[in-house]
């Protein structure tokens, strides 16, 4: 009777429990106001994927040697994409033509040669001290014993050139007065291969203080698809979005339901997840930093770390819809009124 009567007090307290924090959640939900969707669907547009594909069979060929940090492979990759902003006249976080971040090669041990991060940027229009990071890496594995490149067409070509078009669309909206308030720090990380070092530097020598950068979506692998979802290759993983701030989370989820409808597949989100992608790409330094991040993420497939990876396996419609969505998530975050709640500071949540 006693042991009935303590679990019938707890089972009052659960239900009791439950509901306060299913509203707090329902309340943070409800306050999400999704901003401009004629603007984004606009510029969302813009992401194509004869662009894509024409950027990624360059960034993936051969010439580039398969981009190992410190090689002139990469030092090419590096070249072409500083090519590409100053073409389309996006600029620099540290001005003039200086768009790279040198990594020297004591940070390597001296085991490889120096090698550069390369950062492109667009300044807000209202609160340009708050700075949304977009990032992919641009480094790969270099040429195989074998002498077969391994061209990094999906890893992570795929989130370089996603990145490439994301900045063309944010560039087009500020030309056409539409600039995004907050400011786009676009990151393309070296070394990431070499255990996430570009971004390790990067975090330990911001272009901005670390204060006010507000999240980073990172990109690593959105071009392919996996085993699991051979079916169904509408999808991608996130990775990482609820963990400090649930606001990015439903933010995600509201800009995926309002334009996308991509399946959002958690799977490798669990906490202990045996194979730890959440602290295997560079987001993982800006978490460590107290950052909110989402990881974009196809999942692993035959080609993976293969120099079979190449870019006719691409599915440029799915890098174009993935690449649109982090593009309007990146919109919104960075043009809503408030800037993005860690939720240690969120009300509805506390
Ligand atoms: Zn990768």
């Amino acid at each position: 009777m006693k042991t009935f009567y303590i679990l019938y007090v707890l089972t009052l307290v659960g239900t009791c429990a439950t509901p306060k924090y299913t509203t707090k959640i329902q309340n943070l939900k409800d306050s999400i106001d999704l901003v401009d969707s004629t603007l984004v669907t606009k510029y969302a547009s813009t992401i194509t994927t004869e662009e894509l594909k024409k950027h990624l069979y360059t960034f993936s060929s051969d010439e580039f040697e398969g981009r190992a940090s410190g090689t002139e492979g990469h030092k090419k990759a590096e070249e072409f994409l500083k090519s590409y902003y100053i073409n389309e006249k996006i600029g620099s976080a540290y001005g003039d033509d200086n768009y790279f971040q040198t990594l020297p090669s004591e940070f390597f041990n001296d085991k490889i040669a120096c090698s550069n991060n390369v950062l492109a940027f667009i300044k807000g229009s209202e609160k340009p001290e708050e700075i949304i990071v977009i990032s992919a890496h641009l480094d790969h594995l270099g040429i195989d014993k074998n002498g077969n490149v391994n061209n990094g067409a999906d890893d992570d070509g795929s989130g370089t050139v996603a990145i490439m078009e994301m900045a063309q669309a944010f560039k087009l909206a500020k030309n056409e007065g539409k600039g995004p308030k907050r400011s786009i720090l676009f990151l393309h990380f070296t070394a990431e291969e070499l255990g996430k070092k570009g971004s390790e530097y990067y975090t330990m020598h911001p272009a901005f203080p670390l204060k006010n950068t507000v999240t980073n979506l990172n990109i690593d692998m959105i071009g392919r698809i996996d085993d699991l979802h051979k079916n169904n290759k509408n999808y991608i993983y996130l990775i990482g979005s609820d963990r400090l701030s649930k606001e990015l989370h439903y933010i995600s989820e509201k800009v995926n339901t309002a334009y996308f409808n991509i399946d959002l597949d958690y799977k490798y989100n669990a906490l202990g997840e045996k194979n730890n992608y959440y602290g295997r790409s560079d987001h993982y330094n800006f978490a460590n930093k107290n950052i909110p991040v989402i990881f974009y993420f196809n999942g692993e497939h035959d080609d993976y770390h293969k120099h079979t990876d190449t870019p006719d396996k691409i599915d440029y419609k799915l890098l174009q819809k993935r690449a649109q969505l982090v593009f309007a998530t990146a919109w919104q975050i960075a043009n809503q009124e408030h800037r993005l709640t860690l939720d240690e500071n969120n009300k509805f949540l506390n």
